[in-house]
């Protein structure tokens, strides 16, 4: 696969889809990692002379209020921050105004065009790829470098539209991303152990049935635990449950002695009760909210001896700091010497937050892109550069 260095940029106009949807409240951004994440690909543009034409979505725009709400102008300032330099900000997606600035562009200059998710207002033309508009936008350029990892999973115009109608090639995120999950997916160092969390079986059926196969032991936990243990006829109380996968659980149960599932929990009677107990047995009138103790030394068992680790999904509610022990032990027990790869939103900022990335391996940016690598998938943004 071709990536941003197979490519002489001198001169170019070179069009960057990065991912700049970052979290923002009241127009001021509150995490600017994205923005970070992207720089090693912008500045290797800029080193080589090219012109360095960017293009991000930013939330979900529906209405015109959305659009005053999710406008890229915040994200220019924080970029022309970091980067050192003046990023020329264009409020327009396409048109003459727009036009006439990348006309205007020497080498080495930056420029930022408005979201991309402003064109689905008439008609979602971002979000559906749009032909018309992955080739006008295609045609502002010379090469396109997709950096978006975290909406590689997506088929939308400003990814799969313009890599359809210009040379293209991927950006050192991207690179990262493949090089580092890829290996791991395919060809695990064993003993390898899932971890698997989060609130939801339905969401995670893809990467259990990916992973499964190739891995030894697959640790469950989260709310997602609950399906699986109510399928082995276990009290779950007033757990989380979906009982439309409660015969799925009971099949993949059947099907393999490789799942561990929580022998104790931490319970509560509500979510917002503030006292909560440790339980091996959960009554009817129970929420179990994390996993107790003894599955906590479970887990730890099966990482110590583990070369390989996938993590998706914390193992409890660990928003709350009553039902975040599980997730932080399991954070806190990852060795050096073990290849250990963390995918998925919040799992990612459960690592963060409690400050546990010394023996990461990975962290994964992207939330929909990562967990459907771990299913196996090919990520249409990333394939159509293959092609
Ligand atoms: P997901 O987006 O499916 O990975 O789920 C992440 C969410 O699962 C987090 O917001 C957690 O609070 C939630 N979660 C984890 N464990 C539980 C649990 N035992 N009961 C309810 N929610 C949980």
């Amino acid at each position: 696969m071709k990536t941003i260095r197979d490519f002489n940029l001198n001169n170019k106009k070179v069009l960057i889809r990065v991912d700049f949807n970052v979290p923002m409240k009241n127009q001021v951004i509150t995490d600017d990692n994205r923005i970070r994440e992207s720089l090693k690909t912008i500045k290797y543009a800029i080193a080589h002379s090219a012109k360095v034409i960017l293009l991000s979505h930013l939330g979900r725009i529906k209405t015109i209020e959305d659009k005053e709400k999710n406008s890229l102008l915040p994200v220019s300032e924080r970029l022309s921050e970091l980067l050192g330099k003046k990023v020329i900000f264009v409020p327009e997606t396409r048109g003459s105004r727009l036009e006439e600035a990348i006309a205007k562009m020497k080498n080495g200059d930056v420029l930022l065009m408005e979201n991309t998710r402003y064109e689905d207002l008439n008609g979602k033309l971002e979000s559906s790829n749009n032909q018309e508009l992955g080739k006008y936008w295609a045609s502002l350029g010379d090469l396109f470098i997709n950096d978006a990892f975290g909406t590689s999973h997506r088929s939308h115009a400003s990814n799969v539209g313009i890599a359809s109608n210009l040379p293209s090639g991927i950006g050192f995120l991207i690179e990262k991303e493949l090089n580092n999950m890829l290996p791991v997916i395919n060809h695990p160092e064993r003993p390898f152990t899932v971890i698997l969390g989060g609130s939801k079986v339905s969401d995670k059926i893809g990467v259990i049935n990916h992973l499964l196969d190739k891995c030894d032991h697959l640790l469950i936990g989260g709310g997602m635990a609950y399906t699986f243990l109510k399928a082995q006829k276990i009290n779950i109380g007033k757990s989380l449950c979906e009982d439309d996968y409660l015969e799925y659980a009971k099949e993949v149960l059947k099907k393999t002695n490789k799942i561990v599932l929580p022998i104790d929990h931490v319970v509560s009677k509500s979510i917002d009760d503030e006292t909560c107990f440790i339980k091996e047995v959960i009554e009817d009138d129970d929420i179990a909210l994390d996993i107790g103790p003894k599955t906590i030394k479970l887990f730890q068992d099966y990482l110590e001896k583990s070369k390989t680790i996938i993590w998706n999904g914390p193992v409890g509610m660990f928003e709350k700091e009553m039902y975040q022990e599980g997730t932080k032990a399991l954070c806190n027990c990852f060795q050096k010497d073990q290849t250990v790869i963390v995918g998925g939103g919040d799992t990612a900022s459960a690592v963060i937050g409690f400050h546990q990335e010394k023996n990461v391996t990975h962290i994964s940016t992207g939330g929909g892109a990562s967990l459907e690598l771990l299913e196996g998938k090919e990520l249409p943004g990333i394939k159509v550069i293959g092609e």
